[in-house]
Formats: C-alpha cells, structure tokens, sequence
C-alpha cells in the first residue's frame, strides 16, 4: 500500500490521480489533498478518501472547511500548508500537480523529509531541476516522472545509464496549429483563446494547453528531461508525432530505439508513478492498433514555433535562464489568457525577456527565486 500525499488534486492531473486511487485501493491511499481554491471539490475528495490531512491556499477558506471536515482532519493553508502535507510523517510518495512554480517548495520539502516525489509539475524541474535532482540524490530519494514523455523515457530506459543512449526523443503533437496549411504564421496574430485550448489528443488544464499550443509544454518538458535523466541537451531531440501514441522513445548507442506506447490517457503514467516498480492491472487503457492504423512523424517546426530553439538555448546556457523562460512564459501565457497580448506575443515575451537576462550561473535557490520574480517583472512591464 502506498501512502500518497497529493498536492494539487482538484486539477486536471489531480482528479485523475483520484481516479488512478479509485481503480487501485488495494495499492494506493491517499494521505493527504492540497488544492488552490476549489473548497467544494476538496471537500468532496476529503469525505470520499479521508485523508489524514488537507489544505487550501486561502486561510479563510481553510476556516470554512475546517468547519466542514470537523475537528478530525486538520485544514492547512498557503504554502506552509503545503508543506506540512508534503513532510506528513505516514506518506512514503508525495505527487505534485500544481500548476506552476507553487510546488517548488513543497517538493523540497518532501525530499527532506525522505519521501519519494512524483511530478507532474515540469516548472518545477525547469526552474530548479539542477537543485531538485541533487536535494534527492543526497536524501536517497526517488523522483518519478508523471508526464507521459517522461514516464515513457524511464520506461523505455529501465535503468540504462546516460552514457549507453545516443539521444533522446520526446514526441509532441504539434498542438492545435501544426497543420502549416490552416495556421501559416501570419495568421497566427488571429489566433484567440478559444482556438489555442482545442487541444487536438489531450484533456488538460489551461496553461499546458496553451503551451502546448506554442510548444512551450516542449520546451518547458526538454528542460526537464534534461535533469530528470542527467543528459546534455544536445541529446534531447524533439519529433512531432500527431496521434500521441508513441509518448516517447530512446534512442542507445547502438542505434536500437525503444518506445513507449498506448492511448493517450494520463492515468496510465499516473498508476506507473505510483505502482513503481510494480505494474498493477488495470484495463482502463486499451490499445487498438487496426483502428489505429498509422503512426506518423514530423520534424517539429521551428519557425512557427520558436520556443523549442529558445529551450535548447536556456537549457544550454544553464543557470538562472530556464527560470527566466518559465517565469516569462507564465506571465504571458497568463496575459494570452486576459487578451492582453495576442498569441505569437507569448515567444516573443519570453525571448526579449531571456535576452534581457545577465544569466547567474550555479544559481542557489533563492538566486533562482530572484531571477524568477525578476523575469515576471520584466516580462510585460506595460501590464
Ligand atoms: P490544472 O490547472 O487543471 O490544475 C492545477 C491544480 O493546481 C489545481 O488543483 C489547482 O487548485 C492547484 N493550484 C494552483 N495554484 C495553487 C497553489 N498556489 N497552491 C495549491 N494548489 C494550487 O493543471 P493540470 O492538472 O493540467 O497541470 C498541473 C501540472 O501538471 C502542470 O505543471 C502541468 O504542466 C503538468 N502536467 C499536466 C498534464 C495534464 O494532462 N493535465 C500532463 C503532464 C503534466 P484549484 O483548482 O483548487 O484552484
């Protein structure tokens, strides 16, 4: 039975870890909830799974709930909050589904305490993933991967060394504007909201559907294999592949390459997560390749999308940059969101906002933090 705290449960991630629980509740308990401001799903998850511990990101609300729940289950609040579910002394897994950078503090907190982490949160790795990884490897602690590509890359690696692959390839759909015929850039100014979160294979929250729209969730998930997997980024190649079966391959020295594949559904590297090393049954997902019928692959535009060059150029650089490509694109993408800015103005921010940056290099944690508000304010001054 794995004790499992989740941070960030009324999302898109977090409900279907619920449900990842409700299929397994031999395997997985969930210990503890943290959410933002959703109290009345909170409140339902926390009757349904009674969970040791919860809490919401405003006090009030906390106060509310806590009135609700009884004196039985304690109501955190804030980051703080956070962080008491995080070191919760019966969890063994914390998973992270925050969206955003939020979780970055929780996530170390958890190390700290000795527990494995799951992420789903790539920010967190983005910004601080050099920090992240070292803060596990000193505590003994494993950090599991809940994004599909990268759950398919330590599947497909199944503990090969960094120095036996060759490279490594993480598949993208290309997003709701990959078709060069319907969407060339000029008509990219045109481009609404609305038509940014009609994600062609996935169901997911706002701000990863627009990344992967601009294929910044690309950028961002390249950073993050970076460190989750300790490899340079020059091995870490993007291929667009519409269908979202393949989640992604490996490619070794010898030139053999293993892949990753199933329907796309985020409950299966979810269970994987939390099951590791176990595989449990389950037949939520199945997988018919007569329907199917074709598997195909592209080379991932870079002049309508930019953003994968200026990943590979933060991840290159290092230091204080993927934080500033992260806190810039958050800004924007928020701004996008507001109809504040149109949609190729979301890359373009973030790459006056990364040329603008006098990178630190071996940042500490709060070098980055500054670097990360720094880049907010710089982002879109005018808003
Ligand atoms: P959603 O927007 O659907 O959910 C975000 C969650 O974070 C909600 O539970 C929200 O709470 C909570 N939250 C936001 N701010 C805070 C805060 N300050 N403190 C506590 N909780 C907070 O996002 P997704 O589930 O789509 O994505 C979550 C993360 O997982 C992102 O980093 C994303 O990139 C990553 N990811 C998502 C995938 C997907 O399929 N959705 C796939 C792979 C990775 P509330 O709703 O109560 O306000």
């Amino acid at each position: 039975m794995k004790k499992v705290v989740l941070l960030g449960s009324t999302g898109s991630i977090g409900t279907s870890t619920v449900k990842v629980a409700d299929d397994l509740p031999d395997r997985i308990r969930l210990v503890a909830l943290g959410a933002g401001n959703n109290a009345e799903l909170l409140l339902e998850q926390t009757r349904k799974h009674k969970p040791a511990a919860i809490s919401i990101c405003d006090p009030a609300r906390a106060k509310g709930l806590q009135a609700a729940v009884g004196p039985q289950t304690p109501v955190f609040s804030g980051e703080e909050g956070l962080i008491q579910l995080a070191t919760l002394p019966e969890a063994d897994i914390v998973l992270i589904a925050i969206v955003g950078t939020a979780g970055l503090k929780p996530a170390l907190a958890a190390i700290r305490a000795g527990k494995d982490i799951a992420i789903a949160s790539k920010e967190i790795l983005v910004m601080a993933g050099e920090i992240v990884m070292n803060e596990a490897r000193r505590h003994g602690v494993r950090v599991l991967a809940v994004d599909s590509e990268h759950s398919a890359i330590f599947q497909c690696l199944d503990g090969k060394a960094a120095g036996s692959v060759r490279r490594l390839l993480l598949t993208a759909s290309g997003g709701p504007f990959r078709d060069k015929k319907l969407w060339p850039a000029e008509k990219f100014p045109e481009i609404t909201v609305a038509h940014a979160l009609k994600h062609p294979s996935w169901v997911m929250g706002k701000k990863i559907t627009i990344d992967s729209a601009t294929l910044f969730n690309k950028a961002l998930e390249m950073i993050e294999a970076r460190w989750l997997f300790d490899i340079e980024m020059a091995r870490v190649s993007v291929v667009v592949h519409p269908q979202s079966v393949v989640h992604s391959m490996v490619e070794f020295v010898d030139g053999s390459i293993v892949a990753q594949l199933s329907t796309p559904d985020m409950c299966l590297p979810i269970q994987y997560a939390l099951t590791y090393p176990d595989r449990a049954p389950n037949s939520r997902v199945q997988t018919n390749f007569a329907k199917l019928g074709q598997l195909t692959f592209e080379e991932p535009d870079v002049a309508r999308f930019p953003a994968i060059e200026l990943a590979r150029r933060a991840g290159e650089s290092g230091g204080t940059l993927p934080a500033v490509l992260n806190a810039a694109n958050e800004v924007a993408v928020q701004a996008f969101v507001n109809q504040k800015i149109n949609f190729p103005q979301i890359t373009e921010t973030v790459q006056r906002t990364m040329e603008a940056h006098r990178i630190v290099s071996q940042p500490t944690l709060d070098q980055i933090l500054e670097a990360d508000a720094w880049a907010r304010e710089k982002a879109l001054p005018a808003l």
